[in-house]
Parts: C-alpha cells; sequence; structure tokens
C-alpha cells in the first residue's frame, strides 16, 4: 500500500449535503449551505464578516481590489510563499517587496519589516505557514504606526491563534483556503475574512460581480446595478454544501491531525538529532492545528536522499515553496536583495504525509530505517 503524502478526508455527509442543496432548488452561489458556512466563521472565529470564495487565491484577489492597490503602490510579502500571495497585488499592478523569513521558521522576520516600508508602502502581507502565528501583536503595531493594511494569508491556519484570538480575527483581511491538501476541504474554495468595518460593504459588492445584489436581496436597496469594480468570486452552493459537512466535523479532523503531530514530535527526535536534522519547532498549543509537520535538513542532498529512501517504501514527502524573489516570472523585477533564509527553507525544508487516515507508525519505522 502507497503512503501518499495527502489524501482528502470525507466525512460521510458531504453527498447528503449535496443533494439536500439540489433538492432546495437553488444551486448558485449565496443561499442556505453558504450563508450557514458563513455565520458558523463569523461566531466561531471572531470575523466580522466572512465570505465564501472559489479559493484563497480569489479571496486574496479581493483583498487586493479592497485596498485600492494600483501601479506605484508598494506590498510587502514574504518570499517563502505560495505564489497566490504574491501574484493577487502584482495583478493589480503593485511592486511586490519580499521579506524573509526567521530563522528557525518560515514565518515573515517581524524584526526587518520596518527597513522595507517607505512611503509607497501600501500593505504587508503575512502569512502563517504550517498553521503557525506570525508574531502579530509587532506586525499591527507597525502597521499601525506606518498606517499600512495588514492581510493574514491565514490558507494553513484555520483554528490556530494568536495570544487568544483566532488568525484570521486580527489583520484588517484574511484568507483561508478549503483546498484539498488543507485541514478542512471542499476540493477548491476559500473565504475572505473582513475584520475592518471601512471594507465590508465593499466586499459583498465586489463578490458579486460589481454590483449590490446582496443589498439587494436583504430588501436594503429596491434594485440592484453594477456600481463597482468585481467578479464572480462566490462559489455555488454544491461546493457550500460540501463545506458544511467538514465544518461540522471541524473538532473531530483537528483532534486526529494533532495526535498525528504529536506521534512524529515524541517518535523522531532520537533519529533527527543523529542525523542533525532539525523537527519543526513545537508551536504553543494556541497556535499548532497541526496543518504540516516538516524537517529542515541539514542539506539538501540530505533532504534529496530521505525523499528517494521514502520512494523505495512507497512513502510520498515533499518540499515545498521555491523562493518567489528567484523565481522565473519575478527574479527581474526583483530589486536584488538576499534573502538567506527563504532560501534555506527552500532547499532543506522537507513535508512528511499528514492526513486523517495516515498509518503514521509506518511512515515513522520507514523513516528513522534512513
Ligand atoms: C494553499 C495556499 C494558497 C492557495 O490556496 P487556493 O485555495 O488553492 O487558492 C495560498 N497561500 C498559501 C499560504 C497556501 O498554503
Amino acid at each position: 500500500m502507497k503512503i501518499p503524502f495527502n489524501k482528502p478526508y470525507f466525512t460521510g455527509k458531504e453527498t447528503t449535503y449535496i443533494k439536500d442543496a439540489v433538492e432546495r432548488g437553488m444551486i448558485s452561489g449565496n443561499g442556505y449551505y453558504t450563508k450557514r458556512c458563513q455565520t458558523f466563521f463569523e461566531n466561531n472565529f471572531g470575523f466580522k464578516k466572512a465570505l465564501l470564495t472559489t479559493s484563497c487565491t480569489d479571496a486574496l484577489e479581493m483583498c487586493a481590489i479592497l485596498a485600492n492597490i494600483s501601479p506605484g503602490d508598494e506590498v510587502i510579502v514574504p518570499s517563502y510563499t505560495f505564489v497566490s500571495s504574491a501574484l493577487a497585488f502584482v495583478r493589480q499592478g503593485a511592486k511586490i517587496v519580499f521579506a524573509d523569513s526567521k530563522a528557525d521558521n518560515p514565518n515573515i522576520d517581524e524584526t526587518k519589516l520596518e527597513g522595507l516600508i517607505n512611503d509607497k508602502t501600501k500593505a504587508i502581507v503575512v502569512v502563517h505557514y504550517a498553521g503557525v502565528s506570525c508574531k502579530m501583536n509587532t506586525i499591527m503595531a507597525i502597521a499601525n504606526t506606518y498606517n499600512l493594511l495588514v492581510i493574514e494569508d491565514a490558507a494553513q491556519a484555520i483554528g490556530s491563534k494568536f495570544n487568544g484570538k483566532y488568525l484570521g480575527s486580527i489583520g484588517h483581511m484574511a484568507t483561508f483556503s478549503f483546498h484539498e491538501t488543507k485541514n478542512i476541504i471542499s476540493g477548491e474554495g476559500g473565504l475572505l475574512a473582513i475584520n475592518d468595518d471601512r471594507f465590508v460593504n465593499r466586499a459583498e459588492i465586489i463578490w458579486e460581480k460589481g454590483t449590490n445584489r446582496a443589498e439587494f436581496f436583504r430588501g436594503e436597496v429596491n434594485k440592484y446595478g453594477w456600481v463597482d469594480t468585481g467578479s464572480s468570486f462566490l462559489p455555488s452552493e454544491i461546493i457550500a454544501a460540501f463545506l458544511w459537512a467538514q465544518i461540522e466535523n471541524i473538532d473531530t479532523i483537528q483532534k486526529r491531525r494533532l495526535e498525528l503531530w504529536h506521534f512524529y514530535n515524541d517518535s523522531l527526535g532520537d533519529w533527527a538529532k543523529k542525523h542533525e536534522i532539525q523537527l519543526m519547532p513545537e508551536p504553543k498549543r494556541e497556535t499548532n492545528n497541526a496543518h504540516m509537520f516538516y524537517l529542515v535538513c541539514k542539506t539538501i542532498e540530505q533532504r534529496d536522499a530521505i525523499i528517494q529512501h521514502l520512494k523505495t517504501k512507497d512513502i510520498l514527502s515533499v518540499f515545498h515553496y521555491l523562493s518567489l524573489h528567484s523565481s522565473e516570472f519575478y527574479k527581474d523585477k526583483h530589486d536584488g536583495r538576499t534573502l538567506p533564509n527563504s532560501d534555506k527553507f527552500s532547499e532543506r525544508l522537507l513535508r512528511l504525509p499528514m492526513f486523517y487516515e495516515l498509518d503514521i507508525a509506518k511512515v515513522v519505522e520507514h523513516l528513522i530505517s534512513y
């Protein structure tokens, strides 16, 4: 039996709710299941307004529009992240100023943030890598000082907290992903969380193709029309129905993932020390949603050798992001600063299989035979 890197977990209720959505006779967006999901996120995670989107990428694009990013603006984004964290702002014409990771984890180094700010800077995008919180107190204080917007790319961070507050409820806006590789899933899917009142009404309009349709359906205006820019960012009820089945089981899913996380952490210490490999630093309980368990290998050669070794045992482990500042698309636009920590994680970080039904004992057994 091959062990994949990820296997989507189905709770069993997904098709029941999809069938129900179909029988309700309305399967476009912003219907029964969409509202149920959004209300859940608002009530349980402290977001002022939650809007389901077709992906985290789409939610990031909405943030870039809401922040009025335009040519000449600069946006600070970590280099060690998924393409979308930067791309959404590039599409609005921004110049990306890439930030380095911290030495001991891939999150943005908040101690170097002020040096990247100038009078063109409009926003800071932070990515809670592996679901572990960035230093949000420092980051929000800097943003307030320089009057910048903070956008949390919380794609991996559902259920994680910083100082008792859920991630995604701290920045001015935040985005989540329900891609099948994340903790709770809908195939493709995402969420925009708005925490600043200034952006709530406009977010709904941008979400609905630049129309005030959402207000119209609440009876707040007596006709609806084209009032702003936007796109079709909302998912169908079929996707929302699927997501509802996952949401209902979020506690069970998170608990299982956390068990797996601790199994890796408890089993691999001696082996890692012997090979001079670092285990993912153990986050405080409140900020561990067990999205991922990673190793930082001694060298890129060692990482390749471990990937190969596991492959011979039919186990798939994978590396992660390639620094965006040296990507084919952006390297000529980058200002030339070296970002050594981002490059270190690009070369040496290795992710181990992590999913609900994982036979983790087998992964550990074969890993420590390396
Ligand atoms: C998964 C991920 C995304 C993209 O999410 P989609 O829903 O696939 O658009 C963006 N940023 C980060 C940090 C991610 O992990």
